[in-house]
């Protein structure tokens, strides 16, 4: 898509519940648009490989903060692009994990994790700075609230729990990754309800968010919202 002539370089927040796919149409819009495309869930699934690695959580699940403050402190996070996948995979110090971050094990403990508000300030100070030069596509829980108040491309995506399960049920099968559907549907609502919860940037539409209900949605109907969606507020005369 021509956007150098009459569109310019926007901000795009695509905010929402877990496994809603905001993940993989986030990457194909940033793709058509030429933006550069941010997971902000990689990055406190990231955190949360930190702290399991690094012994933060005890048996009982609470977390020991000082130290995962210390870890987080020296670790880096930051994406590279795998030239096989065309894909951003994220490094944790210099490893590529992109694959550990996904496992039920991670995705069990991520959000207390992201509740914490420590967490929270450092990850949103490098997606900010991520996103200086605009042209950016950014997908999370608080991009249009917290990251980018300003941005000029809201979306809040979100479907019922039991056709996100389904999918994030599916997309492990399809890597092998061990998970029944009875507990992939019980991690959702309970992300969902930590998430919304928190007292730091809990899971909420912005005011001036438009609401996606992609539940009964192809992948090809939503590209063609977000299209819409874009040519509006990127275009010049606006
Ligand atoms: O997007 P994904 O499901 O991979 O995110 C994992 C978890 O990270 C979410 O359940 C949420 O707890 C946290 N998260 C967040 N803020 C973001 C992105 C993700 O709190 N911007």
């Amino acid at each position: 898509m021509n956007h150098s002539s009459s569109f310019k370089p926007i901000i795009i927040a695509l905010d929402g519940t877990s496994s809603t796919g905001k993940s993989s149409i986030a990457r194909r819009l940033a793709a058509r648009l030429g933006y550069t495309y941010i997971d902000t869930g990689a990055m406190y699934r990231a955190v949360t490989l930190l702290a399991i690695r690094g012994g933060a959580f005890a048996a009982d699940g609470s977390i020991d903060e000082p130290l995962l403050a210390r870890l987080l402190d020296e670790a880096e996070i930051s994406f590279h692009l795998n030239t096989e996948t065309d894909h951003s995979d994220i490094y944790l110090n210099q490893e590529n994990v992109e694959r550990e971050i996904r496992t039920m094990e991670v995705s069990s403990r991520v959000s207390p994790i992201a509740a914490i508000p420590f967490v929270r300030k450092a990850l949103v100070a490098q997606q900010q700075a991520m996103g200086r030069h605009k042209a950016i596509v950014m997908d999370g829980r608080d991009i249009g609230t917290t990251v980018f108040p300003d941005a000029e491309m809201k979306v809040f995506m979100t479907a019922s729990p039991e056709v996100r399960a389904q999918r994030r049920y599916d997309e492990l099968q399809a890597k092998g990754m061990p998970a029944t559907y009875e507990e992939v549907l019980r991690n959702v609502q309970e992300r969902d309800y930590i998430d919304s919860h928190r007292a730091t940037s809990p899971l909420r539409p912005a005011d001036d968010a438009v609401i996606l209900d992609n539940s009964h949605m192809t992948m090809d109907e939503e590209m063609d919202f977000l299209l819409d969606l874009y040519r509006q507020r990127a275009c010049q005369d606006a």
